[in-house]
């Protein structure tokens, strides 16, 4: 969780908006928060939303101890209303509760705080509610707009929302996140380089299908360095009961692509940029036993299979063939 401004360091420029706002007390009356999923717009709502009514405010930064901060993160401040979709979209009904909450006084203090998430999910309707209310600011009302897609909302609510846009966390700060969290670094780096999503990946790294399917990838990857057989009984015995869902496999191509792509970085003695960070040793011995034109080869072969994979082939048959073609003679 986020416990203070300075925790936002991977988004600089939203970081440096929200704390110069906060110094100088100038709050526009609506953000709109929009970057993908998993870049933090949650949490800074509710880290500004702490901010903004904290009894024992340091600096910028919310105390984290006083009721409000507290019923703030426990979701039950009466003054911070939370609106999410109803069903597939926001509606009228609910921008309009909204609004005749707002219309009484703060029960507590005279701010009260609007969090609105995936905003572009509005019906017109709603939104056509929501603009009324924007066009006609109450002194201490304050608007949070989180949205992943912002080109689907209307500009008329664009243009009354300071913008505070989340930039993709880069591969090094997701794993530093994850690390934070107590993922351990290897599954870290590879779930960083499947998705950007802070959200995503510590999903992905607790599941445990996917910390099995990692090392599943290293066993297949040992065993087409060994007997021609040993590899495809592998692939029926242990593979493919595991990798059962179409969408898994691909997980499974990926995972095969960056141990594939790990081989030739070893090979550049680029190390640094290896993702399966434990098995460093047995790639770099396997790396010496091929060519950088070979491994190259390799990995498009991996990438046909990916692309074969949308296509309705059997896939059984599809990792057979890979496996044949990543054992080639030569
Ligand atoms: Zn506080």
């Amino acid at each position: 969780m986020m416990k203070s401004w300075s925790d936002l360091d991977y988004q600089p420029t939203v970081s440096r908006i929200i704390t110069n706002s906060l110094e100088r007390n100038r709050i526009a009356h609506a953000y709109l928060l929009d970057g993908m999923k998993g870049t933090g717009k949650k949490e800074v709502s509710y880290l500004f939303a702490k901010s903004l009514l904290c009894r024992e405010r340091r600096g910028v930064d919310p105390c984290q101890s006083c009721s409000n901060c507290k019923r703030i993160d426990s979701r039950n401040h009466p003054d911070v209303h939370v609106l999410e979709p109803d069903g597939n979209s926001i509606k009228k009904q609910q921008i309009q509760f909204l609004q005749e909450e707002f219309t009484k006084t703060g029960l507590e203090s005279k701010r009260k705080i609007y969090i609105i998430e995936h905003a572009d999910k509005m019906t017109t309707n709603a939104a056509n509610s929501l603009l009324k209310f924007l066009e006609e600011p109450n002194q201490e009302t304050f608007a949070f707009l989180l949205t992943e897609n912002v080109h689907q909302m209307l500009n008329t609510i664009i243009s009354r929302c300071q913008p505070l846009s989340f930039s993709a966390l880069t591969s090094l700060r997701l794993v530093d996140k994850l690390v934070e969290e107590g993922i351990p670094m290897p599954l870290a780096r590879t779930a960083s380089h499947l998705t950007n999503s802070l959200e995503e990946a510590v999903e992905l790294c607790r599941d445990d299908w996917f910390a099995l399917a990692r090392s599943l990838v290293i066993k297949l990857y040992e065993a087409l360095f060994g007997r021609q057989q040993q590899a495809l009984l592998f692939i029926q015995e242990k593979w493919m009961p595991h990798f059962q869902e179409r969408k898994q496999l691909e997980i499974g191509l990926d995972l095969m692509l960056f141990i594939y792509k790990d081989m030739l970085y070893a090979q550049l003695e680029r190390q640094e940029q290896l993702v399966f960070v434990d098995e460093k040793e047995q790639i770099e011995k396997f790396a010496l036993q091929t060519t950088q034109q070979r491994v190259t080869r390799h990995l498009s072969y991996i990438l046909q299979s990916k692309s074969r994979l949308a296509s309705n082939v059997n896939p059984h048959l599809l990792m057979e063939q890979l496996a044949l073609n990543l054992q080639e003679g030569y």
